[in-house]
């Protein structure tokens, strides 16, 4: 079952022409969260079409796959999954066909609860085509009794963990967040005025829709002819929205939970400012693109010191945070960035960036600083010390991968070769989103929910070897 990390992006439009393109350019606007896989299902009033595959979206969708999708209401999904875990079968949306009607489903998040309820189900006789949790909804929606609706409201209280779900029928599309707010989901409404939904406010642009308001945790919108409305399937909600999706995950240009991504960002870039005694020990300041340009600004603005463009990106290769297995992390680091000699040259350099996760990336930004003639590299991490695994659907499955778990900040400095290193403080991060109303147990151990044995297979009580 660790297969199931993912951090994925989802994608909804209820009730418009050319539904499949809109969808298909929604989902490009998410390409950042998951370029292993990416599907649409598309509903025409009567069944349920369905064309995914393994890739980039643009890999996956050539003009004749989208040209077969016929129908006026569309989910998609861009999927990122661990190693092992990319197969076909598990790449969304999951259909299923049953004589109640078609039903499929896509879900950005993990269940944490997954391996009880698999095997509970399969005591009672599903079969389960693929190893993804997202697949537990649609046997647990089959197993119920009462309207679809009801169906959805149970089986979403049998759930833990963080899910973001959009469900769509033959006549309509469901809106799902869990009941604490883990992962983004937002309404928007296009130019034509039908419905739609996102990860991420970002995609709304793109199709020339405005954003409406977030799906507020443990709420279900139900989008039919009727209309939109709001069903609630708990009363014990919170708002725990993944601190990453500030810190690292979103774009910039993205509204979560009526916060700015970029404003945030640069807010923590400069509460790291304030954490130095004042500017001169340094010249300029790089940022890492793109999540950490923000928070550069924001430090580079509050210490009066000039913000330089000291980093390239190769904007051809993916991302190396997300990326399946070690190796390809680090190829994908020197495949990606380049040190930008004549700006660097003989300067003392303040580094950005947004965190610190294995530390292959920072040690081999710093290295390419020093190779470009860098006379200094100050690294400050924009985000607090990542000192446990994620198990809300984000890849640090465990501790023996996470640099901060493993070594004093002092010791990190000396295996970055950095000259100096600090962090945020997670009250500096609070301060910054707004306040703690947000999950940050990667930082500070303190889970959302119970994890079901996640923690002790994940080496959370053992102390594991060197990360770097
Ligand atoms: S543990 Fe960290 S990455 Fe996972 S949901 Fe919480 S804040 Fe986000």
């Amino acid at each position: 079952m660790r297969k199931i990390n993912e951090e994925c992006g989802v994608f909804g439009v209820y009730r418009e022409e050319e539904a499949p393109l809109l969808t298909y350019f929604g989902l490009h606007a998410l390409q950042h969260r998951g370029q292993e896989g990416a599907g649409i299902a598309c509903a025409d009033g009567r069944d349920i079409t369905c064309r995914k595959g393994c890739g980039l979206l643009t890999e996956v969708f050539r003009h004749e796959t989208l040209e077969e999708l016929k129908g006026h209401s569309c989910i998609g999904h861009v999927r990122y999954a661990t190693a092992g875990g990319n197969e076909l079968e598990n790449v969304q949306p999951l259909a299923a066909r049953s004589y109640l009607g078609c039903v499929a489903v896509v879900h950005n998040g993990q269940i944490v609860n997954a391996a009880p309820l698999r095997r509970e189900l399969e005591e009672k006789g599903s079969i389960f085509r693929g190893t993804s949790d997202s697949e537990i909804i649609l046997h647990l929606i089959q197993g119920g009794t009462g309207s679809l609706l009801e169906k959805i409201e149970a089986a979403c209280r049998r759930l833990e963990g963080a899910f973001s779900f959009l469900i769509l029928t033959e006549k309509n599309l469901y809106a799902i967040r869990d009941k604490n707010g883990i992962r983004p989901l937002s309404i928007g409404r296009t130019a034509g005025g039908s419905w739609c939904v996102s990860s991420e406010t970002c995609a709304f642009g793109v199709i020339n829709a405005r954003f409406v308001r977030d799906v507020a945790p443990g709420e279900i919108v139900k989008f039919s002819a009727s209309g939109a409305e709001s069903f609630f399937y708990t009363k014990e909600c919170t708002h725990r929205l993944c601190a990453m999706e500030y810190i690292y995950f979103s774009r910039p240009d993205s509204m979560l939970e009526g916060r700015s991504v970029h404003a945030v960002r640069k807010e923590t870039g400069r509460r790291l400012a304030w954490l130095e005694e004042n500017g001169t020990f340094a010249d300029i300041v790089v940022g890492v693109p793109d999540s950490s340009l923000s928070a550069a600004m924001g430090y580079s603005e509050e210490l009066g010191l000039p913000y330089e463009m000291g980093l390239i990106k190769n904007k051809y290769t993916g991302r190396t945070f997300i990326q399946p297995t070690q190796k390809l992390r680090d190829t994908g680091v020197r495949m990606k960035l380049s040190a930008n000699q004549p700006v660097v040259e003989g300067k003392r350099v303040v580094l950005i960036d947004d965190s610190l996760v294995r530390g292959t990336t920072s040690r081999r930004i710093v290295q390419l600083l020093r190779e470009a003639g860098a006379a200094e590299v100050h690294l400050r991490i924009a985000s607090p010390e990542m000192k446990f695994p994620c198990f809300y659907g984000v890849d640090t499955s465990t501790r023996a991968e996470l640099a901060s778990a493993n070594h004093t900040p002092q010791e990190l400095c000396r295996l970055l070769a950095a000259d100096s290193l600090r962090f945020l403080p997670d009250s500096e991060l609070c301060g910054a989103c707004g306040g703690d109303s947000l999950c940050r147990a990667c930082f500070t151990g303190s889970y959302v929910t119970p994890l079901f044995g996640c923690g002790e297979s994940a080496g959370l009580a053992i102390s594991a070897g060197n990360a770097l």
